[in-house]
């Protein structure tokens, strides 16, 4: 899907040129690989999940190319200079609602006009979604890039709050004048600091069965690492509030529900270390999983699955402070397969109703542990695979989706996705 299409009338539009289009899909590509699980059928959430994370890193990285932002919010020079360098804009243009509506938070502009007979239509412009709490329950919000824009839009909500904020605190030329320059500027800086937060958060996020609100408190606890203090410009806030606004909840265990930032791994003191190497823990799987499995009772980890350690990677990230964070972080996922009879002995939940009690099921459970710089247990991030409720929920999704009893290919689901949706 990465190359070009044919309108009905007029010239192929050329999607390899189009920067939206090339950061979207590439996003997919690299999260498939950081998080092989999420391209797996779990929940509208997982689904939509990978569709609004491909959004939000195509939008924000916009404003890395900031003579395109300046472009995009037009420009005016000083009033009494035309000799002037200084690059003004109108208050007008920078309102939240004039934001929201640029041409800058709209996604795939010439693909937009081309499916849209064309009318000068971005494909997507998801903040344009007014915040509601109930969006979330309906069932028409299922779909997964509809169910995407939600996501995207907590986000894109609370940029353009954040920014705005800013740029109100620039001093103003006469009638009422930002300098351009300084608006894009701080445009750029927080969409940078939004972006990486963004990413990182998926340090912090369990690799199977992800939804909104565990990414959320992975978003936060991504922040507060790096910036314990939230003050200045109130970043964690705003995007808690923005999140809240579209009804994405925080999880209710396992996060502080004040400040929305996971709880640190509470039974640290329990924990043997004695037969695995620290060092080695910090890169080695191997080393990793012989941790894992002595202390898998303490770590809620069930012997009825299969354990495999996906992933070792050390993080290094400088904080605004200049002190640096130095954390690893392991990722493992927990496989039973298993027959409908068996649900509620494994999984811990009740068997949905039109799943029988031969159907054999796969059943996936996992977590994310954080090692902090001297190798001990600082956060574990999962969803197990004695998983109750969550694990009931996945199953009658599958069923209710006839993807119970068939393997379906994560990776080919994507293209077809977005060839469906491109022909309306
Ligand atoms: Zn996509």
């Amino acid at each position: 899907m990465f190359g070009y299409f044919y309108q009905k009338d007029g010239p192929p539009v050329f999607t390899c040129l189009s920067h939206d289009i090339i950061a979207h899909e590439t996003s997919h590509a690299i999260l498939d690989g950081l998080r092989s699980r999420y391209t797996a059928p779990s929940s509208p959430d997982q689904a939509a999940f990978h569709e609004g994370f491909a959004d939000i890193v195509a939008l924000l990285s916009v404003f890395s190319l900031e003579d395109v932002v300046a472009a995009a919010l037009g420009e005016e020079r000083t009033p009494d200079s035309q000799a002037s360098n200084i690059r003004l804009i109108a208050k007008r243009k920078v309102t939240p609602d004039a934001i929201k509506k640029s041409i800058l938070l709209g996604i795939a502009k010439q693909v937009g006009a081309a499916v849209n007979g064309g009318r000068d239509q971005a494909l997507r412009q998801s903040v344009q979604l007014a915040p509601d709490t109930k969006r979330l329950q309906a069932a028409e919000w299922e779909q997964e890039h509809k169910r995407g824009e939600i996501l995207v839009a907590s986000i894109m909500h609370a940029f353009v709050e954040i920014w705005h904020a800013r740029i109100k605190a620039l001093g103003t030329f006469k009638g009422g004048k930002y300098n351009l320059d300084l608006v894009v500027e701080k445009g750029a800086q927080l969409a940078d600091q939004l972006l990486t937060m963004c990413i990182r958060a998926l340090d912090y996020c369990p690799p199977t069965d992800l939804d909104f609100g565990q990414y959320l408190a992975g978003l936060l606890t991504a922040d507060f690492e790096l910036v314990p203090d939230d003050s200045r410009f109130r970043y964690r806030a705003t995007i808690l509030e923005s999140f809240k606004a579209y009804g994405i909840s925080l999880p209710s265990e396992g996060c502080d529900q004040t400040t929305g930032i996971w709880r640190g791994f509470a039974e640290a003191e329990e924990l043997t270390y004695s037969r695995s190497n620290y060092d080695a823990m910090t890169h080695d799987r191997d080393e990793f999983f012989r941790f894992l499995w002595d202390n898998r009772r303490i770590l809620g980890i069930s012997d009825r699955g299969y354990i495999e350690v996906v992933s070792v990677d050390r993080s290094i990230r400088l904080g605004p402070d200049g002190i640096w964070l130095r954390e690893t972080i392991c990722q493992y996922v927990e496989t039973a397969h298993i027959f409908g009879a068996e649900t509620e002995a494994v999984l811990g939940a009740k068997r949905p109703e039109g799943v029988s009690s031969k159907d054999h099921i796969e059943a996936f459970g996992g977590g994310v542990i954080v090692l902090d710089q001297y190798g001990r247990v600082k956060y574990h991030i999962a969803n197990p695979l004695r998983g109750g409720k969550r694990q009931a929920d996945r199953i009658a999704y599958l069923s209710n989706q006839g993807l119970l009893r068939k393997q379906a290919d994560g990776r080919s689901r994507f293209a077809s996705l977005h060839l469906k949706r491109m022909e309306g």
